[in-house]
């Protein structure tokens, strides 16, 4: 296996769409650090966002950097080339020292079928009974099983042994961290097609230290998790029980852990995780982004005065435009129209009237989750208003770096690792 730079045990990916929160963020991690539950802090931004808002990547290693030495955090950090590919990741190269390959758009396209054949007469392990600690029953898997699963998955590990190797050509390969996403897909990757999948990353000797499977149930932006949470638990004890058979099996990096591409917010299934990974004594990734973009609102909102009015603005012109808004995060979001608030309504809202309605408190009568999708899908909004926007970020940066950092401690930290 090549040499890798190591991740920590468990790393929290915190996105900033703006640029502003690079400390408040950290000084999540901070705290929770001092209650034992040590988050590496991985600040996450992926082409697409970039695009949309106008930044280089250049910018996010600069915040990166400031945060740390503003609040001296000694301990290692990160910067995420999040859903990059061969076509896009040549900006992110130099700032970058973590890059989440996507290949989500080759699965299901037919690797060549030599190499089909090869992968499965190279690994007979794989076919049959396969015994893996802490599954149950044994995973009971045909060759035909195998070689279905690698024409759907091959070429997507393939173009993720491509990428790999043009990243570590360009920065040595013990420079960086290797994730693998597959989570922007149709269907979710069942445990024993990870183990096939994590075979295939190992052949490619991508020395993978996080994994983004898609799981089951659906990571809406910015809200809690809709599904079956038994199931989801269910599946991810299992890949984690994948996971450390593969990491022994082809000898992949110890370090190895699930990445977990979470939309931001889902609050119920952080019991079950933190359960499990305890169980495994494992490690994970857990990624989130819009949250703090949408603490940024709640803190304008909050200030009252000219924040409030410019939060409102953000509101009423995504409600002008809420097809455009919501058409590219279709399978992302689930927002009724009916509970949405005519602007003219949420324009004679207080302060109260209009964090109630955003801030993600389910104990909260007046919490709107129709409300706060459509705000999260229209960050666009703010980039448009620009110079303004960041004038106002500033000039409440005190109230809002409180709800930022409150925010990821108290909503996400705190039960991810910390027993009640
Ligand atoms: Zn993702």
């Amino acid at each position: 296996m090549s040499k890798y730079l190591p991740i920590g045990k468990f790393s929290f990916g915190m996105g900033d769409r703006f640029g502003h929160q690079g400390k408040a963020q950290l000084q999540a991690c901070v705290m929770a650090t001092q209650l034992g539950a040590e988050f590496i802090p991985v600040w996450n931004k992926s082409n697409r966002e970039h695009s949309f808002i106008g930044t280089e990547p250049s910018s996010l290693r600069a915040e990166a950097d400031a945060a740390v030495k503003a609040l001296g955090w000694k301990k290692s950090y990160h910067v995420d080339a999040d859903h990059i590919r061969l076509e896009t990741v040549d900006r992110f190269l130099a700032p970058s020292d973590f890059f989440t390959i996507d290949v989500a758009d080759s699965i299901g396209k037919p690797a060549a079928a030599a190499d089909v054949k090869a992968f499965v007469d190279r690994h007979p392990e794989l076919a049959g009974k396969v015994s893996v600690p802490h599954i149950a029953q044994p995973l009971d898997i045909s060759r035909a099983e195998v070689e279905r699963v690698a024409n759907k998955f091959l070429l997507a590990v393939q173009d993720a042994g491509k990428i790999y190797r043009h990243i570590a050509q360009a920065k040595g390969e013990a420079n960086f961290i290797t994730e693998v996403s597959m989570d922007e897909t149709d269907s979710p990757q069942t445990p024993p097609e990870l183990l096939i999948i994590l075979a295939a990353l190992a052949d490619e000797k991508i020395p993978l230290q996080t994994i983004a499977p898609k799981f089951t149930g659906r990571f809406n932006k910015g809200v809690d998790y809709v599904g079956d949470v038994k199931q989801f638990e269910q599946e991810f004890n299992d890949d984690l029980a994948v996971i450390a058979f593969a990491i022994q099996k082809y000898g992949l990096p110890p370090s190895l852990k699930l990445s977990v591409h979470s939309g931001s917010d889902k609050f119920s299934i952080y019991e079950p995780m933190r359960k499990a990974l305890k169980k495994f004594g494992a490690g994970v990734h857990i990624k989130t982004a819009g949250t703090t973009w949408l603490e940024e609102l709640i803190g304008l909102a909050e200030a009252g005065g000219d924040g409030l009015e410019i939060a409102k603005e953000i509101y009423a012109y995504a409600m002008e435009h809420v097809d455009e808004f919501c058409a590219p995060y279709a399978s992302v979001i689930d927002i009724d129209k009916k509970k949405l608030p005519p602007a003219s309504v949420v324009n004679g809202w207080s302060s109260k009237q209009f964090t109630d309605a955003l801030r993600h408190d389910q104990k909260n009568p007046a919490f709107n989750p129709s409300f706060r999708q459509l705000l999260h899908v229209s960050f666009k909004v703010a980039a448009k208003k620009g110079e303004r926007y960041y004038a106002a970020l500033k000039k409440h940066e005190a109230i809002i770096a409180k709800n930022v950092t409150e925010n990821l401690f108290e909503r996400h930290m705190k039960p991810l690792l910390l027993d009640k």
